[in-house]
């Protein structure tokens, strides 16, 4: 026994190493204090000044997350090439685990990689980031028949251009912030998994608009900085149907 922790010793003396490598940098250290909101929050306030910190993106980074990961949020994005989650909220290697699709339209392939985060690798927070001139959001509002798959997006996003139209204005910034709210509250709503969640207020679901001239992320709920009081399912965008 003796003889094995004499032969362990040296490598505890590396992976202590690594870890001290890993935790080093001053704004690593102070991010891991905050609220996954906060982070998010604060992450972006530093990509959209312009002055991005690039955490986690190291050697050492890639090493210590190459086994595992542990995520903080699952962001459920458009795959719009202007709207990186890991760029907007300046995050890196295993901080962020992303769900794309345009539109934000989620299939159940990814309703199940949104549900696998939160049960199997235990986020407490997601986001649904829509974004300004959203382009499958401008597709529908322009009417006609989508080629191709694109169809799919049509009965999803066509509900909320409704509801937009309604509210005048820009009708399609207005269809953008629907759309993330109503994914939003459809995805609080989902069961098995989620809505649990939500309900046990184990996990908070919000939505937030990304503005592609400022790089500012606007958050749509009033209670972004207290999630886990907002637990009931929204049905609102629902009841239109
Ligand atoms: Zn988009």
């Amino acid at each position: 026994m003796f003889t094995k922790t004499l032969l362990l010793a040296p490598a505890l003396l590396l992976a202590g190493t690594i870890a001290f490598w890993s935790f080093s940098s001053p704004e690593a250290a102070a991010n891991e204090t905050l609220t996954p909101h906060e982070r998010l929050e604060s992450g972006n306030e530093r990509f959209a000044s312009g002055e991005p910190a690039r955490m986690h993106q190291s050697f050492e980074r890639r090493s210590e997350v190459a086994l595992s990961q542990s995520p903080f949020a699952v962001i459920v994005g458009c795959a719009d090439s202007r709207v990186p989650p890991e760029l907007v909220f300046d995050q890196g290697l295993g901080d962020l685990f992303v769900v794309r699709c345009a539109g934000n339209v989620l299939g159940a392939a990814a309703l199940g990689s949104i549900e696998y985060a939160v049960e199997h690798l235990g986020c407490e927070l997601v986001v649904v980031l829509g974004h300004e001139r959203c382009g499958a959001v401008a597709a529908v509002q322009k009417g006609g028949k989508l080629p191709g798959h694109l169809a799919a997006f049509v009965p999803v996003i066509s509900r909320v251009i409704q509801e937009a139209e309604h509210l005048g204005g820009d009708v399609l910034d207005q269809a953008v912030r629907l759309n993330a709210r109503r994914i939003a509250g459809d995805l609080r709503g989902s069961d098995p998994i989620l809505a649990e969640l939500v309900h046990a207020r184990k996990l908070a679901i919000v939505s937030a608009r990304y503005d592609l001239d400022t790089g500012a992320v606007e958050w749509l709920d009033a209670a972004v900085d207290e999630p886990f009081a907002e637990s009931a399912p929204e049905h609102g965008a629902q009841a239109a149907d």
